[in-house]
């Protein structure tokens, strides 16, 4: 039987999309999933942070699934866009109409020499792993003095600014403990400043500062060696190395499109990261006029985040379904995406822009490129509100 809508991927992207195709009227929608659980990621921040549990940013997979839909528990692994099929890990092959990727991006921690051994252990965490991130608050939770080290990788990730979140929420407690003069913070990232916004930049640079973070631009973190708790960090143009004894590492990993989309012909040619090749405005795929795709795993230069998704989302639906009718599809997506950067266990900078890195405020009469409290109240409870009532509904 062929599927009319199969969707690869039940995070952020494929729900939301999925609830919507089935409020659009789509009778045949199918979501690959392969895992019981589902995440609200931009949580993990707050659970390293020790602000939020763990256990709050998950529900289970098959209470988002959108009445209607049909969850195939299974991992996509090949597809054909000229034979629209789609193999999955447990031998069956779908046959399918309209293909949406969704597949989120793949972590590669083997991308740092050393850090698969070390991450987990040696004083290394990660708040891009729900687990890593509950490990990572016991790390600064029980921090009382020493070098704790913050490192971003160079290329596209998911929520560009989590790397320096942390870093200021865990100097923020260790300020409030009287411990923060004992600690030497370093942060290191890949890029010439805090953010690609002037005035954002600046409010960031006041939190840096605050906290006397050592701060390292265009430097990356290299090679980590948990035994010995040092990490390579080079700095470009020169390329100089240096190494740094640490004794609580955040560690960010390199990330690109999960493999397969490459061998099925769907990624960018020619790119490294393997990123889905799609139109920019309408997010339909490049090559392939019955596939579209959306969130993390496209080539699309936005913020890849899921304030991203939220408004991709009714752009790929819309499109679908014109599609479908045989109408040609509108470019309406800009390129909005949204990053709330926590500054302390209370404030946060909300920066919202389109690909032209245009200001596109939710809250235009607010002044946004400050630390605010507010805007910590609209991350901590309003977004997470959002997003399991509204969004993964297809309502918002
Ligand atoms: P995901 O939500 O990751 O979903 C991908 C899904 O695809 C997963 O369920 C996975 O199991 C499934 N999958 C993978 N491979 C296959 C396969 N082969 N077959 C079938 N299914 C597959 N965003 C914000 O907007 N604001 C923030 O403050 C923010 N902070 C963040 C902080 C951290 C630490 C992290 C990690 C992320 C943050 N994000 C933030 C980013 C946001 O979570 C992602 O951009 C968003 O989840 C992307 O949605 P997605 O559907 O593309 O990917």
């Amino acid at each position: 039987m062929t599927r009319e809508v199969v969707i690869v991927g039940g995070g952020s992207a494929g729900i939301t999309v999925a609830a919507r195709l089935r409020r659009a009227g789509v009778r045949d929608v199918v979501i690959v999933e392969p895992s019981r659980d589902h995440w609200y990621q931009p949580l993990w921040t707050l659970v390293g942070g020790g602000v939020v549990r763990r256990e709050a940013t998950r529900r289970d997979e098959a209470a988002v699934i959108p009445p209607g839909c049909e969850w195939i528990r299974a991992r996509a692994v090949a597809a054909d866009p000229d034979a629209r099929t789609l193999d999955l890990d447990d031998g069956r092959r779908l046959d399918w109409q309209w293909l949406v990727l969704a597949p989120g991006i793949q972590l590669d921690w083997d991308g740092i020499p050393g850090l698969p051994a070390a991450i987990g252990h040696d004083g290394v965490y990660s708040n891009y792993r729900a687990d890593l991130a509950e490990a990572m608050w016991e790390g600064v939770r029980t921090l009382r003095g020493g070098v704790a080290l913050f490192t971003a990788p160079d290329g596209p990730i998911k929520c560009g600014g989590a790397p320096q979140k942390i870093a200021y929420l865990a100097s923020d407690w260790w300020r409030r403990e009287g411990v923060l003069r004992d600690i030497q913070v370093h942060l290191a990232l890949p890029g010439g400043s805090l953010f690609g916004i002037p005035s954002f930049a600046r409010a960031l640079e006041g939190a840096v500062a605050r906290y006397g973070i050592h701060l390292h631009l265009r430097t990356e973190l290299v090679a980590i060696d948990g035994a010995t708790r040092t990490a390579r960090l080079r700095t470009a143009p020169d390329g100089d190395s240096t190494d740094l004894r640490y004794d609580l590492a955040h560690v960010v990993p390199p990330q690109s499109a999960p493999a397969w989309l490459a061998a099925s012909g769907l990624s960018e040619p020619g790119n490294p990261r393997r990123w889905v090749d799609v139109d920019r405005h309408t997010l339909r795929h490049a090559r392939h006029a019955r596939v579209f795709a959306l969130g993390d795993c496209t080539n699309t230069p936005n913020a890849k985040t899921g304030a991203a998704v939220r408004k991709q989302a009714p752009v790929v639906v819309r499109n679908l379904v014109r599609a479908m009718h045989g109408e040609a599809p509108e470019p309406d997506y800009d390129g909005y995406g949204s990053c709330p950067i926590v500054t302390s266990r209370g404030t946060c900078v909300l920066a919202e822009f389109d690909y032209d890195l245009n200001l596109v405020p939710s809250f235009p009469f607010i002044d946004m490129a400050k630390e605010r409290r507010d805007m910590w109240m609209v991350k901590r409870w309003l977004l997470p509100m959002l997003y399991w009532r509204l969004m993964l509904k297809g309502l918002a």
